[in-house]
């Protein structure tokens, strides 16, 4: 007897290091030809959008504009427009505590090689941290800087952005059930079989990689951390955690929290948001995040201790 063939739906999972980060896909697919064409489209596109926005990348279309766009206006497309449109729609809502000028000082940091701005030019380019010299125009599709120093750096916003592109790409090709990440950005679509995916927040100081603090249940949302934990270098001089995430008042670190996580539909959202919660803190960061709807944030300070948004406090 044959035996009746059988739908073979499985998981797959594919990781591969792009954007300067770790990105992975799980899904659900019952057809593993289908199933590869899905990690090939989904990886396609984070090589794509790192090669256009990588600003360690000569070649890539955002370093084209911080060379040229102070001298003059630089034609760019529609979805660079709505990156720039979409930061400085976060640095309006935030006061500039989200400010993707940051860069015009942040790319004197080096992480890798332990290396920080002198005071001379921290002060000296600190003047050009300011998202009112990007002038951006979508309908003609143009960027120009008002100001000499300006360089512009969309690591705050692009990752939740790809995270984001995946699942259309997942959606047009059938599938229903999906972890995909990027470094902190996170989207999870449908269940696991049948039951919540689980997603893990780190410990902000773990010893262990990957140890998670606290495990949240979820589905079809969202989900953005920053930490000070992954991108820092220990000041030898000062014993100052030097990370990734500057203050544009001062153009140096933050010094307030370790990790913030923000839940919500998309990642073009929780992404910046993320970012610019960590650099406004506790008190401001939460007063942002329960005036907006949709939105819940988990913030743990540098002590350890961690904050709710009204969404995620059970009421008595
Ligand atoms: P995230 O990975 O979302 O935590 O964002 C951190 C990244 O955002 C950094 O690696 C920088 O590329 C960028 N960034 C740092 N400080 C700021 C800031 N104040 N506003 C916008 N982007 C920033
Ligand atoms: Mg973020």
């Amino acid at each position: 007897m044959v035996a009746p063939a059988a739908s073979h739906g499985r998981w797959h999972t594919h990781s591969a290091s792009v954007m300067g980060t770790q990105a992975s896909l799980t899904f659900w697919h019952t057809d593993d030809k289908t199933a590869s064409l899905v990690i090939q489209a989904v990886f396609d596109e984070f090589r794509r959008i790192d090669h256009t926005y990588s600003p360690y990348k000569a070649s890539s279309l955002l370093s084209h504009v911080n060379r040229q766009a102070s001298h003059r206006p630089q034609v760019i497309d529609e979805e660079f427009v709505r990156l720039v449109d979409k930061s400085l729609y976060f640095s309006r809502m935030t006061e500039g505590a989200f400010d993707v000028t940051y860069a015009s000082l942040g790319w004197r940091y080096d992480y890798r090689q332990g290396q920080q701005p002198s005071e001379t030019e921290r002060l000296a380019l600190l003047p050009a941290i300011n998202f009112r010299w990007v002038a951006l125009d979508p309908q003609s599709a143009t960027i120009k800087f008002l100001h000499a120093n300006v360089r512009i750096d969309l690591g705050g916003v692009a990752k939740g952005y790809a995270v984001d592109q995946a699942v259309r790409i997942l959606k047009r090709l059938g599938v229903t059930n999906a972890s995909v990440s990027a470094g902190g950005d996170s989207r999870l679509l449908g269940a696991k079989r049948g039951k919540p995916w689980i997603v893990g927040i780190k410990h902000p100081r773990s010893e262990k990689a990957d140890e998670a603090v606290i495990h949240l249940p979820l589905t079809d949302t969202a989900i953005s951390t920053s930490g000070d934990y992954e991108r820092y270098f220990i000041d030898a001089q000062s014993g100052e955690r030097v990370h990734h995430i500057i203050n544009p008042k001062t153009g140096r670190p933050t010094e307030t929290v370790s990790s913030v996580t923000i839940l919500g539909p998309q990642g073009f959202d929780t992404d910046p948001m993320s970012t610019s919660v960590f650099v406004m803190g506790i008190k401001k960061g939460l007063a942002l995040v329960n005036r907006l709807e949709g939105f819940d944030a988990i913030i743990i300070d540098r002590q350890g201790k961690v904050f709710y948004s009204d969404g995620l406090i059970e009421p008595h």
